[in-house]
């Protein structure tokens, strides 16, 4: 941030130089074209057979040398304004890091099977985003295989969603018919909010389409009353001030611009979770994680250089600091051994004692003594093998 507000200030300056040299230059030429078109009137009327005084041709070089001074000082000036451009550009320099080599791991991406796989993550995430033509264009030129059965929801999703986007409910309607089971399972509200949006959709069009708006009303949220009872009263208390116009009424709200906002966002957590996929491309969550924790890796950075511990870093498969990624970011819940002080992993994962608390496989190993283990809590003693593993 602070990076940030440096390379500002200098931004600033060079703003405020060109705003008062665009003025100065405004103002200066105008006084000159006024002069010169002056002198050229006087030229003008003066009738043709006269010839040129001394004191005229005079008054012309003067001119012709005033001009040439005033570009001249203008260019002066505009070179000034070289300076303070560059400085911004030393300022972003300065402020900002360039090299992240550092903190970055690239055998990662070394080998051919990992490549295929970043290759995957990429086409995935553009499928994702509805650029169909460019992820198509990608996996051909990757050679990579990807089935047809893998792309098909994501080219049904966004064909779904451009069309809700153009406020068309129809494929969303048919979709949510299709997978309504599933979405009752999930406590979704979808199929209401689209049907709601439909009817309110009539209901703006006034007092000649009621009959409709009711015929609608009975034919879609009968199945759907149990479920959105108050919602649905709302909706019919709407009926009541058809003649008025429902935006002159206490449901004006309803008319909001927000609700068609929001039903694709909707529509996008809804179907991903029916269809098992996450809400954001693994992806962009993965960026987004790494720009979070980027200014902290390159700080520690510099303090694992001046101790020379750089090694340790590279050698183990987890970041030397903990860093905190904001609630957005908690998918899984996870264990830290009390007894070692670290996160569970697959190699060391938790497991639960008879007496049921809790320690990591290594604290286990490290505990037991033989076929027999004190647990650190109570002292319960017990048979390390009746530990169970615990899955999260
Ligand atoms: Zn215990």
């Amino acid at each position: 941030m602070e990076a940030c507000i440096n390379v500002e200030k200098e931004i600033e300056k060079v703003l405020s130089k060109f705003g008062a040299f665009n003025d100065h230059v405004y103002r200066t030429l105008n006084e000159l074209l006024e002069y010169v078109q002056n002198l050229q009137k006087e030229i003008g009327e003066a009738p043709s057979t006269n010839e040129v005084t001394a004191a005229q041709a005079l008054i012309l070089t003067q001119c012709c040398k005033k001009v040439k001074d005033v570009v001249a000082s203008m260019a002066t000036e505009h070179r000034d304004l070289h300076g303070t451009v560059s400085k911004v550009g030393k300022a972003i320099d300065k402020n900002f890091v360039a090299d992240f080599a550092s903190t970055s791991n690239e055998e990662v991406f070394q080998g051919t099977e990992n490549a295929k796989l970043l290759n995957q993550v990429i086409s995935e995430h553009f499928l994702r985003q509805g650029m169909l033509d460019i992820a198509e264009e990608l996996i051909k030129e990757t050679g990579l295989q990807m089935e047809l059965q893998k792309k098909e929801p994501f080219t049904e999703l966004n064909r779904i969603l451009e069309a809700l986007k153009r406020k068309d409910l129809e494929p969303a309607l048919a979709w949510t018919k299709c997978n309504r089971s599933k979405l009752i399972e999930q406590n979704s509200s979808l199929e209401f909010r689209l049907h709601r949006l439909n009817f309110i959709a009539l209901l703006q069009q006034g007092i000649f389409k009621q009959e409709e708006a009711i015929a609608y009303a009975r034919k879609n949220f009968q199945h759907l009353a149990s479920q959105h009872e108050k919602d649905i009263q709302v909706l019919m208390g709407c009926l009541l001030y058809l003649k008025q116009g429902v935006e002159n009424s206490p449901y004006g709200y309803l008319l909001d611009p927000v609700y068609w906002e929001e039903i694709c966002d909707i529509f996008t957590r809804d179907a991903c979770a029916l269809l098992g996929l996450s809400v954001d491309s693994p992806l962009a969550v993965c960026t987004n994680a790494g720009c979070i924790a980027l200014p902290a890796l390159l700080n520690i950075k510099q303090v694992m250089q001046q101790r020379l511990v750089t090694g340790v870093w590279n050698t183990r498969d987890e970041l030397p600091i903990e860093i905190d990624l904001g609630r957005k970011c908690h998918f899984h819940s996870i264990f830290a051994c009390p007894i070692l002080r670290q996160q569970s992993s697959e190699n060391n994962p938790p497991m639960r004692l008879v007496c049921g608390h809790v320690i990591s496989r290594d604290a286990l190993h490290k505990l037991a003594n033989g076929s027999k283990l004190k647990c650190p809590y109570c002292p319960m003693e017990q048979n390390p093998s009746d530990a169970k593993l615990i899955h999260f």
